[in-house]
């Protein structure tokens, strides 16, 4: 597209043009921060098939080059390693800004780094999109409502956050990175868009990032025991990548802020995941309990109504159509091409 093209899109849409139904490209120019991690690595695919340019920016703390590889050599992709918590310079038209580990493990595993990159990237990203009027998408978590005392959890529900345990690192990080999003919002005017993500799953995941499905589901895999943390009771809600993609792409073109939960309502104790993924691998894979991380939040549940209000948008995969998923990415993975014999 020319930059006449771009211009016209542009205007047309900031005009207040609907959403586009199937989602149409504008032949954007497009950052995706964290774009070769997990989640990050599916909307570059969709991205890229709309018909947009996407620069993928990431460190490769936890994303891989294998996750965006089948991109190289196409004149709308580019990849460049960069920390965010370094300043950068682009021209774009929207930023999608996921760069942030999210497992526990890896969140952990250098605390004053996650918060840097929340708070300081987060910074960054939203002085480069104020400098080049681009719209700007924050990927948060469920995690900002902490273990809440609210059940399901509503957007409008402040949560129950420990400010100086374990996981502070990533749950206080998120929320300033919320309040930073929405001070450039209010105070420079930079149009910004806020997702709160509760649990996901899919291809791509790191087969060892410790997060309870690509364990459960690689232990299977191996023949080990499915490891249960504490006494399996607490919740979770399992979204399949696809329908959160879907669910950020809804929001970027859409109208409103937020925030907005993006998740799938179904909701599983660890036991009962443990039993699905044995429905699903193998039934004869055995429980094992293991002590319970700190801090480790009771249960969790999304409250769509307002994304299903106002961007359209529901989840369409459960978790036993959306497992099989990602264990046949998994078992090519861990088994390779060597022909797996089924258990
Ligand atoms: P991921 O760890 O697979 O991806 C994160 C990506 O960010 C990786 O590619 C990593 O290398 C990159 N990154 C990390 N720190 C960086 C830095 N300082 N500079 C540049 N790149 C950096 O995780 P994911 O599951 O794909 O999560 C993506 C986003 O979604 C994260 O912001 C996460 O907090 C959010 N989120 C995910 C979930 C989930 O269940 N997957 C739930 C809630 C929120
Ligand atoms: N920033 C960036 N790229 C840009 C513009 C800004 O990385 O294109 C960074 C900048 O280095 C600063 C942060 O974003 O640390 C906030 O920028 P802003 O202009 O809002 O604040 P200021 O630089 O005026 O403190
Ligand atoms: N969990 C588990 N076994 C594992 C890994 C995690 O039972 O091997 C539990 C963990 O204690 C938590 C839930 O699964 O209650 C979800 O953990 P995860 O790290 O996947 O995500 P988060 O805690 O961020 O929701």
């Amino acid at each position: 597209l020319t930059h006449h093209h771009r211009v016209f899109y542009q205007d047309h849409f900031r005009a207040g043009g609907k959403v586009p139904l199937g989602l149409k490209s504008k032949g954007q120019r497009i950052v995706v921060t964290g774009g070769a991690g997990f989640v990050g690595s599916h909307l570059v695919d969709r991205l890229i098939a709309r018909g947009d340019s996407v620069i993928v920016v990431d460190n490769f703390f936890t994303g891989q080059k294998e996750n965006v590889m089948h991109h190289f050599g196409n004149p709308r992709f580019e990849l460049i390693r960069h920390d965010v918590v370094e300043p950068l310079l682009l021209e774009v038209d929207q930023i999608y800004h996921l760069a942030c580990p999210a497992s526990p493990v890896h969140y952990k595993f250098n605390p004053v780094k996650t918060i840097m990159t929340n708070v300081v990237g987060t910074l960054n990203m939203l002085g480069l999109a104020k400098r080049v009027g681009a719209r700007f998408l924050l990927t948060s978590t469920s995690e900002v409502y902490g273990d809440p005392l609210q059940h399901p959890q509503v957007e409008t529900y402040w949560g129950n956050v420990n400010p100086i345990g374990v996981r502070s690192c990533y749950d206080e990080g998120k929320r300033t990175a919320e309040t930073l999003t929405m001070d450039y919002h209010r105070g420079a005017g930079v149009e910004a868009r806020i997702a709160r993500i509760f649990n996901t799953y899919g291809p791509r995941m790191c087969i060892d990032d410790g997060r309870v499905v690509s364990n459960f589901v690689a232990q299977a895999l191996r023949k080990e025991p499915l490891t249960v943390y504490g006494d399996g009771q607490q919740t979770r809600s399992f979204q399949y990548v696809s329908d959160l993609v879907e669910g950020l792409m809804r929001l970027m073109e859409g109208e409103h802020v937020g925030p907005f939960n993006l998740g799938n309502p179904g909701e599983f104790t660890m036991i009962e995941l443990a039993q699905v993924v044995q429905e699903t691998i193998d039934p004869n894979a055995k429980i094992e309990f293991r002590p319970n991380t700190e801090d480790d939040p009771h249960k969790r549940k999304p409250d769509i109504t307002k994304a299903k209000d106002l961007l359209g948008w529901e989840p369409k995969v459960s978790l036993r159509q959306g497992l099989p998923q990602m264990v046949s990415d998994f078992r090519q993975r861990i088994f390779g091409d060597q022909k797996e014999d089924s258990a």
